[in-house]
């Protein structure tokens, strides 16, 4: 994971103090619970880190592009991602509450928290798209793109049988017409 350093000396000194963050951050390839997470292109932050006098306020939006897999027929897709983040960052003797960030120095790495904030925008459940017809539990094709006999199989003895029900009809018909 690559870091995303921000130097804030300008703005410790002084509450009420505002820098301004325009950024990009590459966080190239993840694997993430067993599985790939991976980004096309690096992030964009866009935002504002505040002294608010004893802690450094973080408010950044997070826009870009993040590739999944799709739990059910194992595809990767894409996902845009477009989310807040907003944090307390405080020096090491002013941590209290649970959610802080500490930093120590000038030197602010924001990519721990712009990470926190992504890792809620993954959904639990992954799919590509609604609803996805998965893979075949007999041959493992991807029923989004093709269809198989074994999945199929119940279907096609329906219209089959519908097929049989017709041509009855159809000979009935023409016998009828036949007589008339
Ligand atoms: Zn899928
Ligand atoms: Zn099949």
């Amino acid at each position: 994971m690559r870091f995303l350093i921000v130097n804030v000396s300008d703005i410790l000194q002084e509450a009420g103090s505002v820098l301004s963050i325009q950024n990009s951050l590459n966080l190239g390839n993840i694997t993430w619970q067993g599985e790939p997470l991976r980004f096309k292109e690096p992030l964009s932050i866009t935002g504002t880190l505040t002294n608010s006098g004893g802690a450094l306020i973080l408010n950044a939006d997070i826009r870009g592009k993040i590739i999944l897999q799709c739990g059910s027929c194992l595809e990767s897709f894409e996902k845009n991602l477009d989310f807040t983040v907003k944090a307390r960052l405080v020096g090491p003797s002013n941590n209290t509450e649970p959610d802080d960030f500490v930093f120590e120095g000038v030197e602010v790495d924001i990519s721990d928290m712009v990470w926190e904030f992504l890792l809620l925008e993954i959904p639990i459940r992954r799919r590509c798209k609604d609803p996805c017809k998965g893979l075949c539990p007999e041959c493992g094709v991807n029923l989004n793109r093709e269809t198989c006999q074994c999945a199929g199989s119940e279907e096609s003895d329906q219209s089959l049988a519908l097929d049989q029900r017709l041509q009855v009809l159809k000979d009935y018909f023409s016998a009828e017409s036949k007589e008339v």
